[in-house]
């Protein structure tokens, strides 16, 4: 992509609520803009961006033996009034009322619908476990939408639904899900710690994956030894002997909630009278999980735990371009040469490139690299003659100098 072209580019303003880095680098990049507060439209940097985060989360569930479905965003108040949700979730659901005065809610949360869609077509004992997600907007009337991408009122979530005829298909099902999500994180750069949460009526805990950084929204009690509880069920306080290791003491710090795996048991199950019979021909309860991931949450905590004064610093597994081609000189015919050679090769190999071709001095060009965090810039400049050019990881700043044909081993 040659940058002139680019639908959205840097910029100087800053969000007037930009009270979190993600908000402010994610804006002036060009990656995103602001509709209304908790509201954004994803510019092609952006949407890069946010559909890599989407297909790691994707891979790894279907490597669980999700399948992927897309649900209505539109619902009928109907399922809610079986769950008993219709009003309990007053404080976050946007309701509307459709033609012939039919009550709808944007979705929130799928329960409601996935629940008698697989009573409907799942009909026999044989065709268990049944795990079916989907990565669909949500909408929450969040009463403090804020921190960018952190809390959204319109924002992309991937929701998993299992369902079992067992506690113990499901307890198996439940810790796959969690070394599922422990490879998202970590392929999305981030180091996502295992956190106990509140578990609603139905069970004791639910699990929580947080990424500490001091934007987090929510406080965690932790230990060395792995010991997690968030502040909201927390056993524990700050400084207590910590009851799992019995050594180590207990600190507190701030988190972001970027998953959330939750034993629904048979709350949803019941309200929808889904059971059938069993091999033994007794009626059985069916069994429900669910696993919701945030990618758009899930973006803008990469960018508050990888950035600098300067800008951020992409993860390659989710950058928008691996590559930053800066010329010093585009006008330079021996540099704009080069660099055009270097671009298609790299394109050649799959990698994907962006191509600084303003006619801007070097000091607003690197500015701007730094700013839009591609995990390595290539400098064109004077050693375009000798055929040299430099390359800098964003994430260390060392430069490096190298042949074209040095270059390539190392990127490709
Ligand atoms: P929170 O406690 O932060 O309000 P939640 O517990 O209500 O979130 P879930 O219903 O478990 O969230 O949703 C699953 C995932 O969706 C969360 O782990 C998070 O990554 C993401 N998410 C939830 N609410 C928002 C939001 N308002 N904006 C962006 N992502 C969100
Ligand atoms: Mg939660």
């Amino acid at each position: 992509m040659y940058y002139s072209k680019l639908f959205g580019k840097t910029n100087k303003s800053v969000p007037h609520d930009a009270d979190s880095a993600n908000a402010r680098l994610l804006v002036q990049g060009g990656f995103i803009n602001q509709l209304m507060s908790g509201v954004y439209t994803y510019l092609p940097l952006g949407l890069r961006v946010l559909k890599n985060v989407q297909q790691i989360v994707r891979e790894e569930m279907n490597a669980i033996d999700g399948q992927e479905i897309l649900m209505p965003a539109l619902h009928p108040k109907e399922n809610y009034i079986k769950t008993d949700r219709w009003e309990a979730m007053d404080d976050i659901l946007f309701k509307l009322t459709g033609a012939g005065d039919k009550e709808l809610a944007l979705s929130s949360t799928g329960e409601e619908i996935v629940t008698p869609l697989v009573k409907q077509l799942v009909t026999s004992y044989k065709d268990f476990p049944v795990a079916v997600y989907q990565i669909q907007d949500k909408f929450r009337n969040e009463p403090r939408a804020k921190s960018g991408l952190l809390r959204g009122r319109e924002f992309s979530m991937k929701d998993l639904y299992s369902f079992h005829l067992t506690e113990e298909d499901f307890d198996a099902y439940y810790d796959r899900s969690k070394e599922a999500y422990s490879k998202i994180f970590q392929r999305c750069g981030l180091d996502a710690k295992l956190v106990e949460a509140d578990g609603g009526i139905f069970s004791k805990y639910s699990h929580e994956y947080q990424v500490f950084t001091e934007s987090g929204e929510d406080l965690v009690f932790h230990c060395s030894c792995g010991f997690a509880q968030n502040k909201e069920i927390a056993e524990v306080k700050e400084g207590d002997a910590c009851p799992n290791c019995k050594d180590g003491k207990i600190s507190v710090d701030k988190a972001i909630e970027v998953g959330n795996i939750f034993p629904l048991k048979t709350k949803f199950t019941t309200a929808f009278n889904f059971k059938l019979q069993g091999k033994d021909g007794k009626m059985t309860e069916i069994i429900m999980g669910c696993y919701g991931i945030g990618p758009s949450r899930v973006m803008g905590s990469i960018v508050e735990v990888h950035h600098d004064e300067n800008g951020i610093k992409w993860p390659e597994s989710v950058a928008p371009f691996k590559v930053h081609i800066v010329p010093v000189k585009w006008a330079d015919e021996v540099q704009q040469k080069l660099a055009v050679e270097i671009y298609g090769k790299l394109e050649e190999a799959g990698i994907e490139v962006l191509m600084d071709d303003r006619d801007k001095g070097p000091g607003e060009k690197f500015k701007d690299a730094d700013l839009l965090g591609m995990p390595y810039r290539v400098t064109v400049g004077r050693g375009a003659a000798d055929g040299v050019v430099e390359l800098r990881p964003r994430a260390t700043g060392e430069i490096e100098e190298l042949s074209v044909d040095d270059l390539l081993k190392k990127l490709v």
